[in-house]
């Protein structure tokens, strides 16, 4: 029984037996038959969240998709998300922190993302918690997300269908043995908006405050909190995506 009082229908281990075998496409429509409305996308407007959105404006069109918006977001992030909703009306619902930027630094007196031991107050603070206020009040059931196994670090391990304890349902990882080209050759083969930072060395792309370019050579990760790393020092993940677990 999960927190709404609905009955949980999937045995995660069963269910995975038959998703490892199917293709992205299918895995997302296995979803919307388990759980219709109920089901939804979290999306950062990154490349694999293109891929997503562009395959839900195919099949399942009317399914919530969600978007954090955590006020420090870059206008090229944004700009993708309005396009999805312009050219492909998708249902985007951007979910927005208790506090503006200046409202949180006036509280604390300092930017929380300037210290490690601030960056996990404002992720939970301005990602975390307005998508699992929403998720709950809601009675989500399963949150579709973009990470994939090749991206490696606590993604190496992902399972197609995870249970997610903070709302009491599943995550679904529909891309989780793409690599990094097949999101290529998908984008390229499809008329998908992307977001724009990708073409300027952002492999990876989170607020405008926390994320640079990388160098050729460099972990796609490397420029994600790349203000905080030291020696013998990493940031956390934002805990927004539960199957991230700890760590970078
Ligand atoms: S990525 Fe940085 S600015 Fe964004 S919520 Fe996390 S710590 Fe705050």
């Amino acid at each position: 029984m999960n927190s709404n009082g609905g009955v949980l229908p999937v045995d995660p281990a069963a269910a995975n037996q038959l998703l490892t075998t199917l293709r992205a496409e299918e895995r997302i429509e296995w979803a919307v038959q388990q759980f219709g409305m109920r089901a939804v996308v979290l999306s950062s407007m990154q490349k694999t969240s293109s891929v997503l959105l562009h395959i839900m404006a195919r099949i399942a069109p009317d399914n919530q998709i969600l978007f954090v918006d955590t006020g420090f977001h870059f206008p090229e992030t944004l700009a993708v998300r309005d396009e999805f909703i312009q050219r492909f009306d998708l249902k985007i619902n951007t979910l927005h922190p208790e506090l503006s930027p200046a409202e949180q630094k006036a509280k604390y007196g300092y930017d929380l993302y300037e210290f490690i031991d601030g960056q996990p107050d404002c992720c939970q603070a301005r990602k975390e918690v307005p998508f699992l206020n929403h998720v709950r009040k809601q009675g989500t059931q399963l949150v579709m997300l973009g990470l994939r196994r090749a991206e490696g670090g606590a993604r190496g391990n992902l399972q197609p269908l995870e249970l997610d304890p903070r709302y009491s349902g599943y995550v679904l990882h529909p891309l989780l043995d793409w690599r990094a080209a097949d999101v290529d050759d998908y984008l390229k083969a499809h008329d998908v908006p992307v977001n724009a930072l990708h073409a300027k060395q952002y492999p990876s792309i989170g607020c405008s405050v926390c994320t640079t370019p990388v160098e050729p050579g460099e972990d796609e990760r490397a420029g994600r909190w790349r203000h905080l790393r030291g020696e013998g020092v990493q940031p956390r993940y934002c805990g927004l995506n539960f199957s991230d677990g700890g760590g970078i």
